[in-house]
């Protein structure tokens, strides 16, 4: 096939674009690097299967020729990035949407919609199932990523139902692994960074709020799968073994064999109390359940990050 993935230099654009082109399609990879780092595609470079494309997906999306697929996976989705990016935020979520959107249909393309848990806020369902309508501040610290991604999802489904294009969402849960920006500012990259420097691991509030960190590998075989399924309902794909960030510090400082201390910040302003997916409709309608625990993914992600910081 001829695939598109916008976002293709960022964390999971890159290991997108990987797997594709190992599945032999021939891949235009899109990215404004304004978040995304062209080192992550690097070794692709001179692949005679991938192009890419340097543009910003808030403009028009020039592609010529046809294409079978379209991942919309662009956007600047760490914490840090939000009160950097508002605006821009908005705009790659309303706007860049609608290019992707634009684009599939123009070419006959199925569409796969990267969104997010964040849809369901700090959710007062738990785990959270797709059925849930979330708990959003819409003027919050938050609110620009999680109201685009909301209205990301609005106006995929209005393609889908009044322009017919072949659509499919996905809400991704917290997911890692190798290639994570070193200063994305999110938990496993701070935790590692000052584990390995020894220097005191920082818990925002009193690390009694859970996350559920999924392995890369696991997250885009899951996302490949429904892109290829007939589901055009939003779909949870994440690990749901829930831990709590006081927890998950304590495992990284064992497994980074540090002397760093544990320090405690004021809790940033809706941040998620509990975060665990329901995944029993990609259980049972895509046949998919994720393989590496926590142990292996954080071992294979902790080599990654002692290289990079050599
Ligand atoms: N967090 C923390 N210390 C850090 C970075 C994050 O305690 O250095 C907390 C953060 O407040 C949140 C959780 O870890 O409760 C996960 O944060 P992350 O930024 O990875 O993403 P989120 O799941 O909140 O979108």
């Amino acid at each position: 096939m001829r695939i598109a993935v916008t976002g293709a230099a960022g964390f999971l654009g890159s290991h997108l674009v990987d797997r594709l082109l190992a599945e032999g399609h021939e891949v235009i990879g899109v990215d404004s690097l304004i978040t995304g780092q062209i080192e992550n595609l690097k070794h692709v470079e001179s692949n005679r299967l991938f192009r890419f494309v340097k543009s910003d997906v808030t403009q028009y999306i020039h592609i010529p020729g046809p294409l079978d697929r379209v991942y919309h996976f662009a956007s600047p989705a760490s914490p840090l990035d939000f009160p950097r990016y508002p605006v821009h935020i908005l705009k790659v979520g309303a706007l860049g949407t609608l290019n992707a959107l634009g684009l599939a249909k123009a070419k006959g393309a199925r569409m796969l919609q990267a969104s997010t848990s964040e849809v369901y806020g700090d959710p007062q369902v738990h785990p959270q199932v797709e059925s849930y309508w979330g708990h959003v501040n819409p003027i919050g610290e938050r609110s620009m990523y999680d109201e685009a991604k909301r209205f990301a999802e609005a106006l995929t489904m209005s393609y889908h139902r009044q322009n017919q294009v072949d659509t499919r969402i996905v809400r991704i849960f917290n997911t890692y692994g190798p290639r994570m920006r070193l200063d994305d500012g999110r938990v496993l990259p701070n935790f590692f960074r000052s584990a390995l420097r020894n220097e005191p691991v920082t818990i925002y509030g009193d690390g009694s709020q859970t996350r559920s960190f999924c392995y890369v590998d696991d997250l885009l075989r899951g996302i490949m799968l429904l892109m290829e399924s007939n589901l055009d309902e939003p779909t949870n794909i994440g690990n749901p073994e829930e831990i709590t960030v006081l927890e998950f510090a304590k495992e990284i400082i064992a497994l980074a064999n540090s002397k760093s201390e544990i320090v405690f910040k004021t809790l940033p302003k809706d941040d998620p109390c509990r975060r665990r997916p329901d995944i029993t409709r990609a259980q049972t309608l895509l046949g998919w359940n994720p393989r590496v625990n926590r142990a292996e993914g954080l071992k294979r992600t902790a080599e990654d990050f002692i290289r990079r910081m050599k």
